[in-house]
């Protein structure tokens, strides 16, 4: 026995748990896994029931894609399950470099770098490229690895109104003349509204006031025109293209330079290079089918025009609720019916604005979609005037 530890210290912490939860329970903002078997077609399979999928970011379907498959199934075999190491040290395998190739080639940059997940390019791009001293100007509606990332980074981190171009300009006039360097982050597609950020406005100002503009590409690769690319490039390729991984296009100074410095890059073991081969083929099929990559957008504008909605500018259209207990309780309606349509709650999204957000892939046919956007009509009616 140890006289001198507090008694039951593992208690303290189930306390410290129960009362957590409980606190997320009554406010409806406890969140719970449910194991699901996502199939071909957008099907999806709980608790025994098959469901139509209106929340996976596998736009194209191509997670199920058997040429998608047969790709990581050829690297499976010969390269084996894991990685084995970091990329600089024995974890850089061939599909990696071969995917980095077509990634910067797709983007119109010099170079790329493949990370383990979106989320952990973000953790390690900002930290690299700004620090103590400078200043990083964020969209408001940016993602949480966005924020996480400038946080790491130490710099000055200042949040613009989500798309206000004119305080993004007020903020630069008034905060870059005290900084070394200063960065913009921001998104092509924003992941729970579907709107997208005015990039040329953006990197006009940042060309005027040397900035460097990070845009998060996630949910725009491949279903959205692309427009004007930024400096930085970074994405993901766990959602359109249907893997797991991410990654920044940039110029090869940039690569090189986080090659040595991202933490998130140096000190985690490579991707599995069957995730690699998976991306890589996707991508190939990205380029090669524009009438295929066109579908998502064109099936959420239908949606949109068949409920009166401001017409899709993505493949993600959000259903404004307001009440995370309002929202649930849409959720639960519509998976009665067949429908997977998870709620979106705080603090993914501001207080008071939970939503379902409703993803649109090229997997849907016209009936599914039309399917929904009756059922919606029926249960939410409130929901949809309001928009
Ligand atoms: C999903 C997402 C990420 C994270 O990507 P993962 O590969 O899933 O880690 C980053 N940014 C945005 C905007 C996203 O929607």
């Amino acid at each position: 026995m140890a006289p001198n530890l507090p008694p039951n210290p593992s208690n303290s912490l189930d306390a410290f748990a129960a009362e957590k939860l409980a606190g997320l329970e009554a406010a409806a903002l406890r969140r719970r896994l449910a194991v699901t078997a996502r199939g071909p077609e957008a099907a999806a399979e709980r608790g025994g029931r098959r469901l139509v999928s209106f929340s996976c970011n596998d736009y194209l379907g191509l997670a199920h894609d058997p040429r998608v498959i047969a790709a990581a199934s050829d690297a499976l075999r010969r390269y084996g399950a894991g990685a084995g190491a970091s990329r600089l040290v024995t974890g850089n395998s061939p599909p990696l470099a071969a995917l980095e190739e077509r990634l910067a080639r797709h983007k119109g940059k010099e170079a790329a770098l493949v990370f383990g997940s979106g989320y952990l390019a973000n953790l390690g791009i900002a930290p690299a490229l700004v620090g103590q001293g400078d200043l990083i100007l964020i969209d408001d509606l940016g993602h949480s690895c966005l924020f996480a990332g400038a946080r790491m980074s130490g710099a000055l981190t200042l949040r613009f109104a989500h798309n206000d171009v004119a305080q993004l300009r007020a903020l630069l006039a008034e905060q870059r003349g005290a900084a070394r360097r200063a960065l913009i982050l921001t998104e092509r597609v924003f992941s729970m509204d579907g709107d997208r950020a005015p990039l040329p406005e953006i990197l006009a100002l940042a060309g005027a006031y040397d900035a460097w503009t990070l845009v998060d590409d996630a949910h725009g690769l491949g279903v959205v025109e692309p427009g004007q690319r930024a400096p930085l490039e970074m994405g993901t390729l766990s959602k359109t293209l249907g893997s797991y991984g991410g990654y920044l296009c940039a110029s090869r100074a940039v690569i090189d330079l986080l090659t040595s410095r991202a933490r998130s890059l140096v000190y985690t073991t490579g991707l599995p290079p069957a995730s690699a081969a998976a991306a890589l083929k996707a991508l190939e099929i990205v380029e090669a089918e524009p009438e295929h990559a066109a579908r998502p957008l064109m099936l959420a504008r239908r949606f949109t025009a068949r409920l009166g909605l401001p017409e899709a500018t993505s493949p993600i259209v959000p259903v404004l609720v307001g009440a995370a207990e309002s929202a649930l309780a849409l959720s639960a309606a519509l998976e009665a019916r067949g429908f997977l349509v998870v709620a979106i709650r705080p603090p993914t999204v501001a207080p008071g604005t939970a939503r379902l957000r409703v993803a649109f892939s090229a997997a849907h046919d016209a009936a599914q979609v039309d399917a929904l956007a009756e059922a919606l009509a029926e249960l939410a009616p409130d929901s949809l005037r309001a928009a």
